[in-house]
């Protein structure tokens, strides 16, 4: 598939709307990859700051491979996928073994373990040109809008087609301008919702937009379904203290900082906490105070109805595995998820 209207149109929109955006102005491929893991799922307004203070903190990736998990995951509280930033010390790590700087072509980077096939192509082509397509969530929905294809993006044939589509329309020279330009049209023109048909170079053309089908597409055949958890966090304090651990395990808040807590699909009640204190952790409890601040939290997968039990206890700091007690002035220094720190600012 070669469509010379459909690239030239693309790279006349990119000129004249492309957003000025600090990652665009180097070709240094680990800054690219910073602002690649930083971007993936996430808006650039969000991401930016984040992009902006790991680029000043870790200015090479040697830098970065350095860094306790700890101050990673501080630096990256609310930006949620806690997992991209973890997989990022390791991946910076095997570089900086390597000592031979972050590489820069497709068939090194897909080679190292934490970096996919989007994230590859993606720095090959903005820091090396390489020839390669990129194709994430914004490119699916131009695509598939533009030429009118109905592949299912979650199944592994659909995104074959698609990236066999974006590879025949890669243009010979500039194909990482025209990678950006793609991926810029789907961020502020052709958006998910309400795209600007009005407006847009391609409408003579768009398949959709002449089928009446761009809400459909792009097109997933599975509806996600969201589990739905009860998290009840027990919050030990005494007059000083609270009681911490950091969560160990696989899980999408792997190495962050909490409470000792219970995660159950059914609901609890008070008098199955307090038991489950007193039983569990053998604390003498002076008072539970209620009600129970709560929150709803939504991840990508579940959906957390989550309760913070403040629970008053009068040892002092007893010992207990697999947690520590800490002042409760220092609660901030630690990396802790988007809930509790909702819950921390109170
Ligand atoms: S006409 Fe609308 S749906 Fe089609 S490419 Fe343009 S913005 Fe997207």
């Amino acid at each position: 598939m070669r469509s010379t209207f459909f690239t030239e149109s693309l790279l006349n929109w990119f000129e004249n709307n492309e957003r000025n955006l600090p990652w665009r102005q180097t070709k240094d491929p680990y800054i690219i990859w910073l602002s690649e893991v930083i971007l993936q799922q996430t808006r650039v307004a969000q991401g930016l700051p984040y992009f902006l203070k790991f680029a000043k903190r870790f200015p090479t990736v040697n830098d970065f491979a350095i860094a306790e998990e700890d101050e990673i995951l501080k630096l990256w509280q609310g930006l949620g996928y806690y997992s991209r930033a973890r997989n990022m010390l390791k991946t910076s790590q095997l570089v900086a073994e390597k000592g031979a700087g972050f590489p820069s072509t497709y068939h090194e980077l897909i080679q190292l373990k934490g970096i996919g096939e989007y994230t590859a192509s993606a720095i090959a082509s903005f820091s090396a040109n390489e020839k390669v397509a990129v194709v994430d969530g914004n490119v699916y929905r131009v695509l598939s809008r533009y030429f009118g294809v109905h592949d299912a993006i979650d199944q592994t044939i659909g995104k074959k087609n698609f990236k066999k589509v974006a590879e025949q329309l890669l243009p010979a020279v500039n194909s990482d301008q025209y990678n950006q330009a793609i991926m810029e049209f789907g961020a502020l023109q052709c958006k998910p919702k309400r795209p600007d048909c009005s407006t847009c170079p391609l409408s003579i053309n768009c398949i959709a937009l002449k089928e009446k089908t761009i809400d459909q597409l792009p097109f997933k055949s599975k509806k996600q379904t969201k589990k739905k958890i009860n998290l009840y966090y027990l919050v030990f304090k005494n007059d000083e203290n609270i009681l911490i651990r950091q969560r160990r395990g696989l899980g999408v808040w792997e190495g962050l900082y909490d409470f000792a807590a219970i995660e159950i699909t059914e609901k609890i009640s008070h008098d199955e906490i307090l038991k489950y204190s007193k039983e569990t952790f053998g604390f003498t409890i002076n008072k539970i105070k209620e009600p129970a601040i709560t929150y709803k939290h939504i991840l990508s997968h579940i959906v957390y109805q989550a309760s913070f039990w403040e629970i008053e206890i009068n040892s002092s700091t007893k010992v207990i595995d697999n947690y520590t007690w800490i002042d409760q002035s220092l609660i901030g220094n630690y990396p802790v998820s988007r809930l509790v720190e909702k819950y921390l600012e109170g």
